[in-house]
């Protein structure tokens, strides 16, 4: 998702081919039988190709939604009608699970085995992890090779579509609470928020600072039900639990129907470790396929999980990165130096993961020294400068 603009848009699609085309005595459900959203993905447990089954049309859904499938973009329109609310396992069906499970590190099978429906039914962010048809995570990854000369980039950080970020120039970054639903969280949004941006501070070139009051800010945090004016609606307890637009749009979603804590038990949602995860996609990283990563899409209940991982901190650094330096010592060794303002870097080696270097001012002079002469083999460097 660009931003919610955008996945407003393409629901508001989505729900008028939904109105056209269902019939009317179909349920169109959405809540399942206990009221949690993800609960009709229980019910499809072992489904597969070929079958027809009461229910499969919500998980078309679903699977529209993050990204996964997309029957408006078939060549086929008649095939695309006839099959985008029906209940029928379809070969489109079958392939956006599979990328589903290649994107969660499950057993490729196209079928809804039980850790896929597991993987399925878990509290996530709202946030598409395929966004305009453009594969991130995982599946949209070059294969690697796993040969015992050859080594393995295991980084699966994702962007925006077009990289979206924040001008270069913008390095002070200002916040305020906005809330259209009154909870008993919200007390603890101020402490919350300043830790999980401290942690991304930490790491990156931004500094944040809280705004009060009704001045105007880069990003507006809060507390929202249902429909609430952004076309990305919440869906009620457990599903989605929150959102945040890309950059420059600042806007982070709390969904308030789910119960939130700052020390959660089974059935609650931690606020700082979702605090984390969405300041992630206000600074325009996207959703990684690295389990431990705090940009994984999906969070249990109960679960804290608020550092940062490497691949989070790779993936920002590689966004922000003003221009990279190449050194190529061999033919097959070549070191990649990305450097960003205020002295952040990191090096990569081909073939291996990005190695974050500390916020150190001297890192910018001693990378200057490594890339001139007596290095005659400096390959070039290249401009990343954004708008
Ligand atoms: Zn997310
Ligand atoms: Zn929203």
């Amino acid at each position: 998702m660009a931003a919610p603009r955008v996945l407003g848009a393409f629901l508001l699609i989505v729900m008028l081919l939904h109105t056209v085309l269902a019939k009317p005595s179909e349920d169109k459900g959405g809540k399942g039988s206990h009221g949690q959203a993800f609960e009709f993905i229980q019910h499809l447990k072992g489904c597969h190709k070929g079958q027809t089954v009461q229910g499969l049309h919500e998980l078309k859904l679903y699977l529209e939604k993050f990204g996964y499938l997309n029957y408006g973009a078939s060549n086929n329109h008649s095939f695309a009608h006839a099959h985008a609310n029906d209940d029928e396992f379809d070969d489109l069906l079958e392939s956006a699970i599979k990328t589903y499970q290649l994107n969660y590190h499950l057993k490729v099978t196209g079928s809804l085995d039980s850790q896929t429906v597991k993987e399925m039914m878990m509290p996530r962010c709202g946030v598409p992890d395929i966004t305009n048809g453009t594969t991130s995570m995982r599946s949209g990854k070059k294969k690697h090779h796993h040969g015992p000369n050859s080594l393995h980039t295991v980084s699966h950080y994702s962007f925006f579509p077009r990289r979206q970020r924040w001008p270069a120039s913008k390095t002070h970054l200002t916040y305020r609470f906005h809330s259209s639903v009154q909870v008993s969280s919200i007390d603890s949004l101020r402490s919350v928020c300043s830790q999980a941006f401290a942690r991304w501070a930490q790491v990156t070139h931004f500094t944040f600072q809280e705004v009060q009051g009704s001045n105007t800010a880069d990003m507006v945090i809060g507390f929202h039900r249902g429909d609430h004016g952004d076309g990305a609606p919440f869906d009620g307890p457990s599903g989605t639990v929150a959102h945040a637009a890309a950059p420059t749009d600042g806007r982070f979603h709390y969904d308030a129907d789910e119960s939130w804590s700052t020390n959660p038990s089974q059935g609650v949602m931690d606020l700082e470790s979702v605090a984390v995860h969405e300041i992630g996609h206000l600074l325009g990283l996207g959703h990684s396929s690295v389990t431990g990563a705090i940009m994984y899409p999906t969070i249990p209940s109960g679960v804290t999980k608020r550092q940062l991982h490497g691949d989070d901190i790779q993936g920002i650094r590689t966004l922000y990165a003003q221009f990279h330096v190449f050194a190529k010592v061999l033919p097959e060794l070549v070191i990649i130096i990305s450097v960003l303002p205020h002295g952040y870097a990191q090096y990569h080696i081909k073939g291996l993961p990005n190695q974050p270097l500390p916020h150190n001012p001297y890192n910018t002079a001693f990378l200057k020294r490594l890339a001139l002469p007596p290095l005659p083999l400096l390959l070039g460097w290249r401009s990343f400068q954004a708008g």
